[in-house]
């Protein structure tokens, strides 16, 4: 048995979740830089349904590979049959190298991140998910997640060891335009 189980935000746990997209635009993110404040722009849900089914054992196997990474952030990639948008069901987990080796961000090695891309490829499978740990900071993407996030199509999954039990909360991530959508583990 491994330890305690990842918490995932209980539906009603904060109202936030359906409509309210948080979409800073370029110069608010620049503005909350320079303030150190954020400014919140609601915008329609860029994802629907806002839901994705994931396996517990895979998020605890995620758990497992944030806690090997410490001090240092982990990322990874989630596979599955279709995304998430379309009802896919994360099936497995990649685990991959944070190549920035830093407890403040991530940095999938290109060759590697190619080479596991292609595999899933091969398995008629798609990219469902990008996961990444937060070490010490809330499950929530930072401006530079954000701003790197090149893939519309997956979740990005952040689990936060800031707490025990670890949290894992997922988002879509689209031109800027972030919306969280509630992990329902199956
Ligand atoms: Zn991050």
């Amino acid at each position: 048995m491994s330890g305690p189980a990842p918490r995932v935000r209980a539906t009603g746990e904060e109202p936030a979740a359906r409509g309210d997209a948080v979409v800073p635009e370029v110069d608010a993110w620049q503005a909350a830089a320079d303030g150190g404040a954020a400014r919140r722009v609601t915008m329609p849900p860029p994802f629907i349904p806002p839901l994705a089914r994931i396996p517990r054992a895979l998020l605890d196997e995620l758990v497992a590979w944030a806690r090997a990474g410490l001090p240092n952030e982990s990322c990874g990639i989630l596979a599955a049959a279709q995304v998430a948008e379309d009802g896919g069901i994360a099936t497995r987990f990649l685990p991959m190298t944070n190549t920035a080796a830093s407890p403040f961000r991530y940095l999938i090695d290109p060759e590697e991140q190619l080479r596991v891309m292609l595999a899933i490829d091969d398995a008629d499978e798609v990219v469902w998910g990008i996961f990444h740990s937060h070490v010490a900071s809330p499950p929530e993407p930072s401006m530079t997640d954000v701003g790197l996030a090149a893939y519309p199509d997956a979740l990005y999954l952040i689990g936060s060891l800031a707490s025990e039990p670890p949290v894992i909360r997922a988002w879509s991530i689209r031109d800027g335009a972030v919306a969280e959508i509630v992990l329902e583990p199956s």
